[in-house]
């Protein structure tokens, strides 16, 4: 496989599942981390690496280094492996994910970003999810017709917080996960229920089912609910651990213990939350989202511009949701009607982000 992302929190359990079931790492693909992505390149001999600028490459030493967008591309058009697993965090996944597919390569998908944002310019039958959530419904879906989909939220850092202190919220408290652990990016959009709305959309792409919500669900035990036309409803239940998504997406059947039973003595009981938008402001753009799945690229845009300031410390938690609602209400009247439209929106979004207060 290529592995892009290969220092994140999916790359490492990727290369576990790899090292477990003997996968060939053919291209590691990382930004800077370079103690770890030269540790990796020991461990796993690739033909290519790839990293984020021409700085870092010239600090390695081996035969085939690329950097930058480009960079990846060319170790994707390069390779000759079917599975390419995108792993990288943000818009910067798309190109990678579209090439990918066009060079003939199946996509093991952890990017959510690139189907957010394009998600109706690229074709599903050439994704395996990674996200839990899309996991969990392919498992259930087993080739049958939905009538209504359900992906559960754990709520993140503040699901339990007084309302009025989450606005003031540090980085350092949103990063403070409950369940999972995630790269910074994902643990904030967490906390702004960002990650959700996405998940929604992704799902709509991923699956073409338009009939999909989203509900708390505070322990992480259930991904995902399916209801049938004939009124049955189906739930996936599995410890919070992306090895078990990840080992499916690689290999497509599992029949081995990739993490232990869910104990339902042990879990005693489930609850289950409406996601509040008093609590989480971004969710106020779920309706609208729906209606319009193509001007997720707004949103993605925004959203990282915002997150990244507030990581910076630049501006405040509340003021993260603000800026991307905000951005959505400039932008409402843009939709890509083409792939390459949804590069240009993104940029003038990011723009209008980075000059906004
Ligand atoms: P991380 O931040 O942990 O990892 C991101 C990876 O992308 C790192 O390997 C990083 O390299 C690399 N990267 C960043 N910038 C560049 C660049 N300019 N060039 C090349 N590589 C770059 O993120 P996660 O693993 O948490 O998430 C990855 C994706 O998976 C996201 O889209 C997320 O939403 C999704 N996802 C994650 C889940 C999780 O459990 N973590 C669950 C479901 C989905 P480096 O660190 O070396 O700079």
């Amino acid at each position: 496989m290529v592995l892009l992302g290969s220092t994140g929190s999916i790359g490492t359990n990727t290369l576990a599942i790899a090292e477990r079931y003997r996968i060939r790492v053919e291209a590691l693909v990382a930004g800077r981390n370079i103690d770890l992505l030269k540790e990796q390149i020991l461990r796993f001999q690739p033909c290519f690496v790839c990293v984020a600028d021409e700085a870092t490459a010239k600090t390695l030493d081996h035969p085939r280094v690329f950097w930058g967008e480009e960079g990846i591309l060319e170790v994707i058009r390069q390779s000759t492996s079917a599975i390419v697993v995108n792993a990288l965090v943000g818009f910067l996944g798309l190109r990678p994910t579209v090439e990918a597919i066009r060079e003939g390569k199946t996509v093991a998908l952890a990017n959510k970003e690139s189907l957010v944002a394009a998600g109706a310019f690229i074709d599903p039958k050439h994704l395996r999810p990674i996200d839990s959530e899309h996991f969990g419904l392919w498992y259930l879906l087993n080739g049958r017709k939905p009538a209504r989909m359900t992906i559960t939220a754990s709520g993140g850092a503040f699901r339990d917080w007084p309302v009025e202190k989450i606005a003031d919220a540090t980085a350092k408290e949103a990063l403070n996960h409950p369940n999972w652990s995630m790269g910074a990016k994902i643990t904030v959009d967490s906390a702004t229920m960002a990650n959700k709305l996405f998940e929604l959309l992704e799902a709509r792409w991923m699956f073409g089912c338009e009939q999909i919500d989203a509900l708390i669900e505070p322990r992480s035990v259930v991904h995902a609910l399916i209801e049938f036309a004939d009124g049955a409803t189906v739930a996936q239940m599995a410890h919070p651990d992306m090895k078990l998504p990840i080992a499916y997406a690689l290999m497509g059947h599992v029949e081995e213990p990739i993490l232990p039973p869910v104990n339902l003595l042990e879990v005693g009981a489930l609850h289950f939350r409406a996601i509040d938008p008093a609590r989480y402001p971004l969710w106020r753009l779920k309706e609208e989202l729906t209606a319009h799945p193509k001007r997720g690229v707004i949103v993605n845009a925004a959203n990282e511009v915002a997150v990244a300031k507030f990581l910076r410390g630049e501006i405040t938690f509340g003021a993260l949701s603000t800026l991307v609602l905000d951005a959505y209400e400039r932008f409402s009247d843009t939709e890509p009607a083409t792939l390459e439209e949804v590069f240009t929106i993104d940029q003038a979004v990011r723009s209008w982000c980075e000059g906004a207060r």
